[in-house]
């Protein structure tokens, strides 16, 4: 099989890309999982932080509009969208994918004859001529030393929501302080006894960022204006509103008297396995499982089916790999999108609304380096 292009992952960025690298008049093939963070690993119970229109999956017709669609099923938009509702909408918008979709995942990219060669599980390899990463957060999560020396049957990553979901009448230790720690806790306190450890007290803010709702909203709104700022300066914007907050809704979780909070870091609690095998924490406090809510860093390690000599094309295994302004990384060809980008693209890669700027600079790059439209496209 060959293609111009092929998006690895098939979440909003992928989708955004694709879509428009495809209305370019390129063949593109995308190979992922359809939004699969947001139908296996998300909690049931959650609602969306981002509101309606900063939710939408970009395209150049906006023909996914998630306002629109709302509307026209009479469901009110309120702040917080229900993830079953949005789950229903990215189903939609899979069905009426305009390219070539294969769901599957990508096993192994090797770099061959001034293209790629992409192996995966669920059909023969595809050849391009250029590729796109957009495999979001599976792969990269972070399990702080002292979690990661426990016996790995009582961790859960807050990524594993399908496990935090199956918990039952236990003990459990929340570690974290994030949105995730919160919905987790939220969720396992129906049905467990939890106790819930965070390094400080949590910040309750309405914005996924600290940024004040008519701040945040300007961002939004001029969001495409931020992303011309050279990157020292978007450096500097993502550190003054930057900050792990949590919805104020949750704030009554962590007032709950069935919860038992400690502020205290994962180092401190001095965790370590007891003689029935549960975890006890140093108070002599004993856990069947610990939940890990500690997040997520982008590392070129973390990128498993990376062929060697393309790992070590991108980047050291330890960091994320550079991008310049068009998403495109040392290994000519190749670009890397989403979050792993926010080092030079700033903070909204990490939300849906920034899969617009990405897949327009992606395109762009791409049209010049391949040379206009391709005669294989459809
Ligand atoms: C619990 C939770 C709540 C969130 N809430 C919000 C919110 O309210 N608003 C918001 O804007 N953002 C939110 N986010 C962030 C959200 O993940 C991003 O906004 C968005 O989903 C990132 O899109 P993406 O395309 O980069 O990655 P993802 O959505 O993670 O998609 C990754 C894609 O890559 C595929 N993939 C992975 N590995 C491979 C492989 N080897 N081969 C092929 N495909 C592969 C997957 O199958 C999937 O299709 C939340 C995230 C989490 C975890």
């Amino acid at each position: 099989m060959t293609a111009d292009v092929v998006i690895i992952g098939a979440g909003p960025y992928g989708f955004a890309a694709a879509t428009e690298i495809h209305r370019r008049g390129f063949k593109v093939t995308a190979i992922g999982r359809p939004f699969e963070t947001w139908h296996e690993h998300t909690l049931d119970r959650m609602l969306l932080r981002s509101d309606a229109r900063a939710s939408t999956i970009w395209s150049a017709d906006d023909r996914w509009n998630l306002p629109g669609y709302l509307a026209e099923r009479g469901i009110t938009q309120n702040r917080e969208l229900p993830v079953d509702t949005f789950r229903a909408y990215l189903r939609a918008v899979t069905d009426a994918a305009p390219f070539q979709l294969h769901e599957g995942l990508v096993e192994r990219l090797d770099a061959v004859d001034g293209g790629f060669r992409v192996t995966w599980d669920g059909g023969e390899p595809v050849t391009a001529r250029a590729v796109v990463v957009a495999t979001g957060m599976g792969g990269h999560q972070v399990l702080p030393e002292v979690i990661a020396a426990l016996p790995p049957e009582r961790v859960v990553h807050s990524w594993d929501t399908q496990a935090i979901q199956k918990l039952t009448d236990q003990s459990v230790l929340v570690i974290g302080g994030g949105q995730s720690a919160a919905e987790s806790v939220e969720d396992l306190m129906e049905r467990n006894r939890v106790t819930w450890a965070l390094r400080e007290a949590p910040l309750f803010f309405r914005e996924p960022l600290r940024a004040p709702t008519p701040i945040f909203k300007a961002m939004l709104a001029t969001s495409r204006l931020l992303f011309q700022l050279p990157p020292p300066i978007l450096r500097a914007v993502s550190r003054a509103t930057f900050r792990t907050t949590i919805t104020p809704r949750l704030k009554a979780v962590y007032e709950d008297d069935r919860v038992e909070t400690l502020i205290r870091d994962a180092e401190g609690l001095g965790l370590s396995l007891a003689d029935d095998g549960s975890i006890t924490d140093t108070d002599g406090r004993r856990y069947n499982t610990v939940v890990s809510a500690t997040g997520f860093r982008h590392t070129v390690a973390g990128f498993s089916f990376l062929a060697p000599s393309v790992a070590s094309a991108v980047g050291s295994p330890d960091g994320p790999p550079p991008v310049d302004r068009a998403f495109e990384s040392g290994q000519p060809g190749l670009f890397f999108i989403g979050g792993v980008a926010e080092s030079v693209h700033g903070p909204a890669m990490r939300f849906v609304v920034g899969c617009r700027h990405s897949a327009i600079r992606v395109a762009d790059r791409i049209e010049r380096n391949l040379g206009g439209s391709s005669s294989a496209a459809a």
